[in-house]
């Protein structure tokens, strides 16, 4: 069996080591628990041990869950990141359940986003997600387009939309100083962008996962998301990491 709390005790001390030694505040960088493919129940567990902030990468299956968690615990206040790529008919629900999209990798999401929050008015906040490692597929992939995504959602086109930042995945190598670099890259993307839209808040940058996020909070982020090390092993198929 998972000790989900030992497990959470045990990623926040590395966490807040990870901090102390790359000369980072303590408590500057926040956790994502993400519990895809885990149950409610294990989500309630470490909810129970105090972590409220989780990540789910598929709509309907954090729509099944969350709604089963609010159901039965209204009194739990839970915030929920979607952080996988989204499709377009997804984005209804999403914006729903979600207090975070940090997945946002083209304009047409944005349109879409944009459009659903209007309809129940409500603002949401969202992460460009950033290719940067060669096998990720998601991402915006060229400076451009985000820039162009970036000025759109300054020119205030869409008042729905909270700009926070930016989210990458590393590849999935052994060869830290390739995922270093994508780490790397992402915060010099976002100095560029903070740079040139100085009104946006750019704040947050998604980095680092149960392999890698020590890198990560070494190269300056400020989430990290991280599933394995704290629910153990999924359950699943290929494709998925
Ligand atoms: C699954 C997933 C994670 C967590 O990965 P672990 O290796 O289990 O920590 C982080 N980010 C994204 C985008 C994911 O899909």
């Amino acid at each position: 069996m998972t000790d989900i709390n030992s497990n959470l005790e045990k990623v926040i001390s590395q966490i807040r080591m990870a901090e102390k030694s790359a000369g980072r505040k303590e408590g500057s960088v926040k956790l994502v628990a993400v519990s895809k493919f885990h149950p409610a129940q294990a989500v309630i567990k470490a909810y129970g041990a105090g972590q409220a902030l989780f990540g789910e990468n598929r709509v309907q299956e954090a729509k099944a869950k969350f709604e089963e968690i609010r159901t039965e615990h209204p009194d739990f206040s839970l915030d929920l990141h979607i952080i996988g790529s989204l499709q377009r008919n997804k984005v209804k629900d999403a914006v729903k359940i979600a207090n975070c999209i940090e997945s946002v990798d083209r304009l047409e999401l944005i349109e879409e986003i944009e459009k659903q929050c209007a309809k129940i008015g409500k603002k949401i906040e969202i992460l460009f997600e950033l290719h940067t490692g060669e096998e990720s597929k998601s991402g915006y992939a060229d400076e451009n387009t985000l820039e162009d995504s970036i000025r759109r959602i300054a020119e205030g086109q869409f008042p729905h939309i909270i700009t926070k930042g930016f989210m990458t995945m590393a590849p999935n190598t052994d060869d830290t100083e390739r995922v270093r670099k994508s780490f790397v890259q992402c915060r010099e993307i976002r100095g560029k962008m903070a740079e040139k839209f100085p009104e946006l808040d750019f704040s947050e940058l998604s980095m680092g996962m149960s392999g890698d996020f020590k890198i990560a909070i070494e190269e300056g982020a400020t989430i990290v998301r991280i599933g394995t090390a704290i629910f153990g092993e999924r359950n699943y198929g290929e494709n998925e990491r």
